[in-house]
């Protein structure tokens, strides 16, 4: 990396899905937006004549990574969090086709849960890639971000993810949800109504663990549309995959999506509600990816007035996704957790928690060119 700078500040938000998942891997549709907690990282160069090497610390993450990425030798930390770092700082270097051989500060902070399906980790992994392009002197796209962040959670997790995450990190807009067709990579905003508040709550149960059965999700979903001749399940009719229920969620997930966006703009907030409630459905009964505390937790707030809810993100734990009038969404929000805390352990109920987002922003620097202008 070949800069001066005295310092490289970037920030990335996490995600809330409001509707359409496990669709992004399927060449399919999902109306994601960016929230207002986010990943922050700093780069900042140590003194002249410092050995070359990158070190990395977070905030709410124990361990300092250091990096020789001229020899790929880790001298701590190299697991967990630390993998990230790792594959970003290669892939920023690979791109460059400069070695990486300052010796540079990284210090990350973040706002958003980890494991908790809000997507710390593409959070991370779009800031880090952001931040060090950038000092860098890397010009990269919005497409390029994001497809860049995909690779390093890829090569840092191992989990065969989609795009959504990173796409709607990057592509956040204030004030808008993101309309995305994953077989076209078309990210198209479409305007958040302003009477109409977004609750999340965290199950306090982490996600963690269950990558293996996130890739046999997909594996399934993959088989079956070569079991049909197709690339994708896109092009499947809901005739086709009537009795396979995987590729029944994909192809009834993407109409919901349209049917989402339909109701959105018409002001049809009844649908809204039964759109989600169904998506809830066959996420639980036909994509097996839900759980007792999500199903209660949106149970709990349909009962105490919700217009809609459903578990949000690959499931398995984490968190659910609900829409209220904003005049009573504090209310509701801290109603459905109390009820949901009754029957919960100590250890879970401490940890489950209820906020509200809205839409911000995508990723971008932080400081005199303030982020939204920053990427094309
Ligand atoms: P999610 O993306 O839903 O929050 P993941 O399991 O995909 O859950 O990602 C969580 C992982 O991301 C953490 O285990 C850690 O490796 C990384 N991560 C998230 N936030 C931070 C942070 N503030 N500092 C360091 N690593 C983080
Ligand atoms: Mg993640």
């Amino acid at each position: 990396m070949s800069s001066a700078k005295a310092l490289t500040h970037w920030r990335a938000p996490g995600r809330v899905n409001l509707i359409g998942d496990h669709t992004d891997y399927a060449q399919g549709l999902a109306l994601p937006l960016a929230i207002d907690r986010d990943c922050s990282i700093t780069v900042v160069p140590r003194p002249a004549g410092a050995k070359g090497s990158i070190r990395a610390v977070s905030k709410e993450f124990a361990g300092e990574v250091t990096i020789t990425t001229s020899t790929r030798a880790t001298t701590s930390g190299g697991e967990g969090w630390g993998r990230f770092v790792i594959a970003a700082a290669e892939l920023v270097q690979s791109l460059n086709s400069h070695p990486v051989n300052e010796a540079i500060d990284i210090t990350v902070s973040s706002t958003v849960p980890a494991g908790s399906g809000l997507s710390s980790s593409s959070a991370l992994s779009v800031a880090l890639v952001g931040a060090l392009a950038e000092y860098s002197s890397l010009p990269l796209s919005k497409s390029e971000l994001a497809k860049a962040a995909h690779q390093v959670e890829e090569r840092a997790t191992g989990v065969p993810s989609g795009l959504m995450d990173q796409l709607a990190s990057v592509n956040g807009e204030v004030d808008h949800a993101l309309l995305i067709d994953f077989a076209a990579e078309l990210v198209t905003p479409v305007k958040w109504p302003n009477d109409l508040a977004i609750i999340v709550i965290n199950s306090g149960m982490l996600r963690a663990l269950k990558d293996s059965e996130y890739a046999q999700r997909r594996e399934e979903v993959e088989n079956a549309a070569r079991q049909l001749g197709l690339d994708s399940l896109r092009l499947a009719t809901k005739k086709q995959v009537a009795d396979n229920p995987w590729a029944r969620h994909v192809v009834s997930e993407n109409e919901r999506v349209l049917a989402f966006v339909s109701a959105l703009q018409s002001g049809s907030y009844d649908d809204l509600g039964l759109i989600m409630g169904k998506s809830h459905a066959s996420l639980r009964d036909d994509f097996l990816v839900s759980t007792p505390e999500l199903n209660e937790l949106v149970a709990n707030l349909i009962a105490v007035g919700a217009i809609g809810a459903r578990l949000t993100g690959a499931g398995f734990g984490g968190c659910v996704v609900a829409l209220a009038k904003p005049d009573r969404a504090d209310e509701i929000a801290q109603e459905a957790l109390a009820r949901y805390r009754q029957g919960a352990s100590p250890a879970i109920g401490a940890s489950a928690h209820a906020f509200r987002v809205r839409a911000v922003a995508g990723a971008g620097p932080v400081g005199e060119r303030d982020n939204s202008s920053g990427l094309q």
